[in-house]
């Protein structure tokens, strides 16, 4: 994505949200112009997580490190959350049965976390591909959903 400068930003944001009520117009408008950038949006394809090392030794990576999905489903953060608490748990067990931590509690991690992330970012690209413009019959699973 080329860099664009805040000014374009604000107007390529505006053209965007012209349909939208006033008052969203409006927020935009005023935007701190400081605080506007452009990132692309990151996305693990699912199969990445069963092919490639989500843990090494003592490291792991939990969050949009671990998961990075398209934001359709608003998933991303509450995920990462999710990641924390089974991460916690399996170093708190192995810790309360044996005294010490190795990597078992990782891989443990890992093999409860990959199969969730891959539907989670599975199912918000989805989600993202049929809210852009397929029929609303493709969208009415996800809407029930
Ligand atoms: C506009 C928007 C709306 C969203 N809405 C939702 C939603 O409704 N529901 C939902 O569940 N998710 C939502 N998300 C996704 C969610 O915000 C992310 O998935 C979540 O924040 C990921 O958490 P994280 O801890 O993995 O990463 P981050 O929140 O990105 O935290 C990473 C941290 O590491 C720091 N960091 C980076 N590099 C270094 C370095 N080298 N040294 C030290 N620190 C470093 C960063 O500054 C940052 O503070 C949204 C995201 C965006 C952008």
């Amino acid at each position: 994505m080329t860099r664009k400068s805040p000014e374009l930003i604000l107007m390529s944001i505006l053209e965007r949200v012209a349909d939208f009520p006033p008052v969203v117009s409006n927020i935009v408008r005023h935007s701190d112009l400081a605080t506007l950038t452009f990132a692309a949006l990151k996305f693990r394809v699912p199969w990445d997580l069963f092919l490639n090392d989500v843990y090494k030794d003592y490291i792991t990576v939990a969050g949009d490190a671990m998961h990075p999905m398209t934001p359709d489903l608003a998933q991303g953060g509450c995920s990462s959350l999710e990641d924390a608490i089974v991460l916690a748990r399996h170093i708190g067990i192995l810790f309360a049965l044996t005294g010490k931590i190795d990597s078992s509690a990782l891989k443990g991690y890992a093999k409860e976390r990959r199969g969730r992330a891959a539907i989670l970012i599975t199912m918000s690209y989805l989600s993202g591909w049929v809210e852009q413009g397929r029929s609303a019959w493709l969208k009415l699973p996800f809407r029930l959903g």
